[in-house]
């Protein structure tokens, strides 16, 4: 079952063709890793995926209903969560505050769901502190905590580990797991090719805006225009 789709997404900035022709559709209960060369369009889609940017062309559709037309806002209370490539903390909340402003997009949050996003994602010590005291790795994981109370059955993830080191990394592909494993459909957009691989169960490669490759994991680090345009090869 497809739960987002994006057809023939196009997102022009001026004549920067940022997304050109996007296609692409997330199955149920599954991870989706987006890959792709700096600059090739993966925030964009994601932007546009969430409705932070205006289409240039194409359509959106949420269980098969067209919503490029959507305000973001309503996008939370369908259950479509999102993380940033750069942290978005409010410096004067504490942890757990920061969190709970997730919960608060949600008409009626699920009792108990910032505790569990502050449990689950290894915040539990530091949950009074500021996010300026925290170290930048901790501070990624308040982003994934504040999308994990929104309480969503999509989760789109920009370089959720960019600054985190290998073993914190090893922790974040198995929360991400564990939540997949318990129905959550994400797309994750990472560098580390490893841990792509260790983590999804599909790739999309993208290059210059558009899909170049897409298909299982193996299958798509094998493709000889992601070795050229993506590993250096
Ligand atoms: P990625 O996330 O894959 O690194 P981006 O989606 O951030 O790629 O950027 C794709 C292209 O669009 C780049 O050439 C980038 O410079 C350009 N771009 C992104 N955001 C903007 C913007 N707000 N205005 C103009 N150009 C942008
Ligand atoms: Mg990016």
């Amino acid at each position: 079952m497809t739960v987002i789709e994006a057809r023939d997404v196009a997102v022009h900035y001026g004549g920067i063709k940022a997304v050109d022709g996007v296609d692409l559709a997330l199955e149920a209960g599954r991870i989706c890793g987006l890959l792709g060369p700096n600059g090739s369009g993966k925030s964009t889609l994601l932007a546009a995926l969430t409705r932070l940017v205006p289409l240039t062309r194409g359509t959106l559709l949420l269980d098969g209903v067209e919503y490029q037309n959507a305000a973001p806002a309503s996008l939370a209370r369908r259950g479509v969560a999102r993380t940033f490539q750069t942290v978005r903390l409010l410096p004067d909340l504490t942890v757990a505050e920061n969190v709970r402003l997730g919960a608060d997009l949600r008409r009626r949050p699920p009792a108990g769901i910032v505790d569990d996003a502050i449990e689950r994602t290894g915040l539990g010590e530091v949950v009074r502190a500021r996010p300026g005291e925290l170290s930048y790795g901790m501070s990624r994981r308040v982003e994934i905590a504040r999308a994990l109370a929104t309480s969503p059955r999509l989760l789109l993830l920009d370089e959720p580990t960019a600054g985190m080191n290998q073993a914190e990394r090893q922790e974040i592909s198995e929360l991400l797991r564990r939540l997949r494993d318990e129905g959550l459909t994400q797309l994750l957009v990472e560098h580390d090719v490893q841990m792509m691989i260790d983590t999804c169960d599909d790739l999309v490669a993208m290059n210059f805006g558009a899909v170049v490759a897409h298909g299982s994991p193996s299958e798509v680090v094998t493709n000889p225009d992601v070795q050229r345009a993506y590993l250096g090869k």
